[in-house]
């Protein structure tokens, strides 16, 4: 029996090992990762690590004696460099092959590079892994001014510890919003008042055309011939699936590894989970997604131990996702995008912010999401809401009169 054999050992091939095992599986479960080290969470690479209110330990999954007792297998600094369908066998870097009976690919997904000149230079960071942070965490310490290319999550993440730390945060981004693609211009609007508030500078609509040197980056080059002063520059311009394993052996790629309903590729022997998979959800209308969030890794490594312990269901866990910012916590539920109409719960004109306010969002007529700023009871109750299939109307929403949470619990 060669056993169960994972590809990373990121936040999805951890809970999968963990999840076989709390479903009783006593087979063979090997991790195999490029990280040196045992499995670790990123969130709090770009948060409580960043601001040291956590240490590298305080990251980790699992302590190192979880792994021995429960018989998991973990190796890292190891890269898979191909997998032999035919044998069901993975060719190692270092030239070992390794046997599986079944195969999970959680290799997850690494940052987009920045494509311009002088992207090489030395005060240039990107953030995914621990090495990373530490790299960044350095370069902090000693920075006088920085810039973050990108308004996602890990720039403003990164922009509000910059701001705690009193260090000068300019965000350049090309589109004309913060969270342009993950949030509505209702949230994004509040977002970035509240960073605007704690210092940050934001240039929107702003393509950066270079780095500039000549030894170490000096100030980031924008198209429209305006440089940015930074000695330590911050790129954060989305990721990309890490599923070339998977193309190469054969299997169907599509904005990641395509997978089924219940995660399995058209390998009967091979499933893909978290940042890396692509799969048809019932909260986008069957329409294939690919999701990059704790979430999806932790419900989806569920959802395949399940099937391989002998008991397969449809993946169909609400998706959710939060996103912490100095004073500010977003949370997700749901898939908010596309939506046709957006209505907002809670008054951040009185109290601001911290008040909370939350964002409902519908598709067609019916509850697709809702973004949540500060108000962790309406994301709990979204939740909810999301799973049981009951949708308020948009009038009850924005009524902070009515009673959501006897609607969702029904
Ligand atoms: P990963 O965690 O990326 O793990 C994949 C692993 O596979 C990696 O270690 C990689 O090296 C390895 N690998 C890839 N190819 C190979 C190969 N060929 N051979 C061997 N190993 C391989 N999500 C949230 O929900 N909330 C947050 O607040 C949040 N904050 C974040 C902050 C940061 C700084 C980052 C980087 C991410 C954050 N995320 C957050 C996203 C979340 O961490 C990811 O969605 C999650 O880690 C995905 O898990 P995964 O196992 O699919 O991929």
């Amino acid at each position: 029996m060669n056993g169960i054999v994972v590809v990373g050992t990121g936040q999805a091939g951890f809970q999968l090992a963990a999840s076989l095992r709390e479903n009783g599986h006593a087979g063979p479960v090997t991790l195999v990762g490029e990280e040196p080290g045992l499995p670790y969470g990123r969130p709090p690479l770009s948060k409580a690590y960043m601001l040291g209110k956590t240490d590298a330990a305080g990251l980790a999954l699992r302590p190192e004696a979880y792994f021995a007792e429960h018989g998991l297998t973990v190796r890292g600094a190891e890269r898979v460099a191909a997998i032999d369908r035919a044998a069901r066998r993975l060719h190692l870097a270092s030239g070992e092959a390794l046997a599986y009976d079944h195969l999970v690919l959680a290799t997850g997904s690494r940052n987009r590079p920045l494509p311009v000149p002088g992207a090489d230079l030395p005060g240039l960071h990107q953030l995914r892994t621990l090495a990373e942070a530490d790299a960044l965490k350095a370069a902090l310490a000693e920075a006088r001014s920085v810039a973050v290319v990108g308004a996602g999550f890990i720039g403003l993440e990164f922009a509000a510890v910059c701001a705690q730390k009193g260090i000068p945060v300019t965000v350049i981004e090309g589109l004309d919003r913060p969270l342009a693609r993950s949030v509505s211009p209702a949230m994004a609007a509040l977002i970035e008042a509240s960073h605007v508030g704690a210092g940050t500078r934001f240039l929107f609509g702003s393509a950066v055309s270079g780095l500039v040197g000549p030894d170490r980056v000096r100030a980031v080059a924008l198209a429209d011939g305006r440089e940015v002063a930074a000695d330590l520059v911050l790129v954060g311009i989305g990721v990309l699936p890490n599923d070339e394993l998977a193309k190469a052996a054969g299997l169907r790629v599509e904005n990641g590894i395509a997978v089924d309903a219940v995660l399995a590729t058209e390998d009967p022997a091979i499933s893909a989970i978290g940042d890396c998979a692509s799969f048809p959800s019932p909260h986008a209308e069957g329409a294939r997604v690919r999701i990059e969030s704790v979430q999806n890794a932790v419900d989806g490594a569920r959802c395949v131990a399940a099937r391989l312990a002998g008991r397969p269901a449809a993946f169909t866990a609400v998706p959710w996702f939060w996103s912490d910012q100095g004073p500010l916590k977003l949370q997700i539920a749901g898939l908010c995008q596309p939506h046709d109409l957006a209505v907002r719960r809670g008054d951040p004109e009185s109290g601001g912010v911290q008040r909370g306010v939350s964002v409902f969002c519908y598709r067609g007529g019916r509850l697709a999401g809702v973004e949540s700023l500060n108000r962790p009871a309406d994301h709990m109750i979204a939740r909810r809401l999301l799973q049981s299939g009951r949708s308020p109307t948009p009038e009850q929403a924005a009524d902070p009169g009515f009673d959501l949470k006897s609607l969702a619990l029904g």
